[in-house]
C-alpha cells in the first residue's frame, strides 16, 4: 500500500476543496449511520464526473490502495465504513438525472441521485420509481444498488435488484464494463442482478438505468390494533394466504408507537401491544374490491378493540386515496426506529425513551 505516492497523485488532479485531507473535514466521512465504528480515510475525493472515478479507481489500484464508494453514508450495517488510511470515493455530486423517458419507462440516473428525486422527476409522466427504503429521502441510487435496498412496497414490487435493468460500472481494476441493458429481457447471465447487492466491492456504479412504473390510480389502507405481536404477525400471514397482495404492509410493535406518538402524536392506540397496517393500491375497481376482501380478512384476525373500533380502515374515513398511516408513518416514526436500532447496534442504550430524543 503506497498511500503517499497516490495521495501526491490525487493533489496533482484535484484541487484541495474536493481532495479533503484534514482530519476536521475527514471526520464526516468516518463512519456511516452505525457510528460504533469509525475508522480515518487517508483522503476522501469528491467526485463530480464518471471520468474522475474512473482515475481515482485506477490510481488506487495502481497504488494497492483501498478504496471505498460513498453516497448518503446512511448505511447501517458499516457499508460506507472508510479503511484506515484508504481512499472514500464520495459519489453525491454525480447527482444528475441523465435520461427519462416516458415512453420506455426508464430513467437513466448518475449514482449520487437520491431516491425520492426519481420519483418527483418521473412524477409528471404518471410514473415513479418503487423501490422506497425508508432513507428515500436522503440516500443515494448507488447505495440502493450496492445494498439492494428495499422498502414497504418490496412485498408487491420487490427490491432495487427487480428495478435495475442495467448499469455501467468502473471495476476494482479499472476496467469500465457495461452490464444489462435498457429491457427487463437480457441476452446471457444476469450480471447486473450479481452486481447489485454485492454491497460496493465489485466496483463503483456510474450509470444507472432504472425502470419506472405507472403510478397507481387508487390507494386503499387499513389500520388494526391487536393485542400482542405475535396475533399482528399471524394476521400479515392471514392477509398473504388470503390471495391479496398488497402494495405495502408494516408492523409497528409497542416501542415504535410509543415513540412515534411521544414525537408526532400520530394519533395510533397506545394500549395497542402492535399496529398493522396494509395498504393496497392499483386500478381503482380492483382495489375497490380487493379492499372489502381485505376489511374480511382483518375482521377475522385478532384485532384489538382499541381505542374504540375494531379497525380503522383510513382509506374510507379519511377520503378516497387516503394514505394517512403511512405517511405518518414514513415521517419521524421510522427515523425513530432507526434510532433506536442504532443505539441499540451501539450498545449505548438497552431502550429508547421519549426523554432521551
Ligand atoms: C433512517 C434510515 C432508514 C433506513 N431504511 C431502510 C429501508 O427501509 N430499507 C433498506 O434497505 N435500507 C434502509 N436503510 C439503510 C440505507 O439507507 C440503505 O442501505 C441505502 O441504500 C444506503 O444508501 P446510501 O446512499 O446512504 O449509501 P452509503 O451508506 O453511502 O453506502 C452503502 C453501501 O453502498 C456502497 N456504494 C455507495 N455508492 C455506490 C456506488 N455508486 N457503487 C457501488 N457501491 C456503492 C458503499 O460502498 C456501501 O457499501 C435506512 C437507513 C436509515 C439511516
Amino acid at each position: 500500500m503506497e498511500t503517499s505516492g497516490l495521495i501526491r497523485e490525487l493533489e496533482r488532479r484535484f484541487p484541495p476543496d474536493r481532495l479533503l485531507q484534514r482530519p476536521a473535514q475527514t471526520a464526516p466521512y468516518e463512519s456511516d449511520a452505525l457510528t460504533a465504528f469509525r475508522a480515518r480515510p487517508a483522503a476522501v475525493m469528491l467526485a463530480e464526473t464518471q471520468e474522475e472515478v474512473i482515475q481515482v479507481v485506477r490510481l488506487c489500484h495502481r497504488y494497492a490502495v483501498p478504496f471505498v464508494a460513498r453516497g448518503s453514508g446512511t448505511s447501517l450495517s458499516g457499508g460506507s465504513l472508510p479503511v484506515e488510511d484508504g481512499i472514500v470515493i464520495a459519489l453525491n455530486r454525480l447527482n444528475r438525472i441523465l435520461r427519462l423517458d416516458p415512453a420506455q419507462r426508464i430513467a437513466v440516473v448518475e449514482p449520487g441521485v437520491i431516491n425520492l428525486d426519481v420519483s418527483r422527476a418521473a412524477a409528471s409522466y404518471g410514473l415513479y420509481y418503487a423501490p422506497d427504503p425508508s432513507s428515500q429521502l436522503i440516500c443515494t441510487i448507488g447505495g440502493n444498488v450496492a445494498f439492494n435496498s428495499g422498502g414497504a412496497h418490496c412485498l408487491k414490487y420487490g427490491m432495487t435488484a427487480n428495478h435495475v435493468l442495467g448499469l455501467k460500472a468502473v471495476l476494482p481494476d479499472g476496467e469500465v464494463v457495461q452490464l444489462g441493458g435498457e429491457s427487463l429481457e437480457s441476452v446471457g447471465p444476469d450480471l447486473t442482478g450479481f452486481f447489485v447487492g454485492s454491497e460496493g466491492l465489485f466496483g463503483v456504479a456510474l450509470e444507472i438505468t432504472l425502470r419506472l412504473l405507472p403510478k397507481p390510480e387508487r390507494y386503499r389502507t387499513v389500520l388494526a390494533a391487536y393485542a400482542s405481536l405475535a396475533g399482528a404477525g399471524d394476521a400479515v400471514a392471514q392477509v398473504v394466504a388470503s390471495g391479496l397482495l398488497p402494495g405495502a404492509m408494516e408492523i409497528m410493535d409497542a416501542l415504535a408507537i410509543e415513540a412515534a406518538e411521544a414525537a408526532v402524536h400520530a394519533g395510533y392506540p397506545r394500549d395497542a401491544a402492535a399496529l398493522l397496517i396494509v395498504e393496497l393500491e392499483g386500478e381503482r375497481v380492483q382495489v375497490e374490491a380487493e379492499f372489502a376482501h381485505l376489511l374480511r380478512v382483518i375482521e377475522g384476525s385478532e384485532a384489538k378493540l382499541s381505542p374504540s373500533p375494531k379497525m380503522t380502515p383510513t382509506g374510507r374515513a379519511s377520503g378516497r386515496g387516503a394514505r394517512a398511516p403511512f405517511r405518518r408513518w414514513d415521517g419521524l416514526a421510522r427515523i425513530i426506529w432507526c434510532r433506536m436500532a442504532l443505539c441499540r447496534a451501539a450498545g449505548s442504550v438497552r431502550r429508547w425513551r421519549p426523554s432521551s430524543a
